[in-house]
């Protein structure tokens, strides 16, 4: 079983912050005057219905999209728009996608070596010892050598986060990371991300996975057409939503 996890504190570090983040898709507003704040450590879980704007703020966090008006700061920076800094966001800003997006003519130990020695500068030697410490901390020790193709699709999405992992992130955002996942292999991916939350890695996880919510989350931002409409701690969003949109959010799901 994961180990339980130790609430990061109300003065713990500002990782990422958002203030008045505006997104327009032409005039389809999604997202509309976004504050949030992810602390050092924190495991904030974002919910909300298909369409909410979930996937657009996760993409806004590492630059995949632009902001039309707002700020979004790591560690009190503004995101970089260009060049060798943006290269470095995305390396400080990890992120693990519902198709896990691996390269499926390398090997999984090729898949994990690669950003960090091209990206990161680090010798293949040193990179490959480290993607196999990463491989046996998801339990796949034993597929190094094994092809994309030749896994589950949980193990595919474990070689992600390990993927994700080697780059030594600084924060690292999940969409819906099992939700292309057949049933059986749920777990074995959460259970990987209930460890990493508990080893104190600091996670946006967009996910409709409420036991990972409740058992994970210091806390859960509820999302409802681009807005953020409630947050609170897992038990008290789960137990007591206050608004009519997170009920009715919240009696579709559960
Ligand atoms: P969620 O992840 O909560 O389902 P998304 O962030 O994917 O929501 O999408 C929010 C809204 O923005 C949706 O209405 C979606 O159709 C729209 N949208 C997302 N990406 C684009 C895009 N690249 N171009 C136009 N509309 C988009
Ligand atoms: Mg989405």
């Amino acid at each position: 079983m994961p180990s339980p996890r130790t609430p990061v504190p109300d003065s713990a570090d500002v990782l990422v912050r958002l203030r008045g983040v505006h997104k327009s898709f032409g005039d389809h507003v999604v997202l509309r005057d976004v504050d949030l704040d992810v602390r050092s450590g924190e495991v904030v879980v974002l919910l909300g219905a298909s369409g909410s704007g979930k996937s657009t703020l996760c993409r806004c966090v590492n630059r995949l999209e632009t902001i039309d008006s707002g700020e979004i700061t790591i560690e009190g920076r503004a995101l970089p728009s260009e060049g060798r800094e943006l290269a470095r966001l995305r390396a400080d800003v990890g992120m693990v996608f519902q198709s896990f997006n691996l390269f499926g003519h390398r090997s999984v130990l090729d898949n994990i070596t690669l950003a960090p020695v091209k990206v990161r500068g680090v010798a293949r030697r040193e990179a490959a010892d480290r993607a196999r410490e990463l491989l046996t901390r998801v339990g796949l020790a034993h597929k190094a050598q094994a092809y994309p193709g030749e896994l589950s699709g949980g193990q595919q999405q474990r070689v992600a986060i390990a993927r994700a992992l080697a780059m030594n992130p600084k924060l690292i955002l999940f969409d819906e990371p099992t939700s292309a996942l057949d049933p059986e292999m749920i777990n074995e991916v959460l259970d990987v991300m209930t460890e990493l939350a508990a080893d104190g890695m600091t996670m946006l996880v967009v996910t409709h996975e409420m036991g990972f919510a409740r058992r994970a989350a210091d806390r859960v931002v509820f999302l409802d057409q681009g807005r953020i409409l409630e947050t609170g701690t897992p038990g008290s969003f789960f137990d007591a939503p206050r608004t009519d949109r997170a009920r009715d959010f919240l009696s579709k799901i559960l």
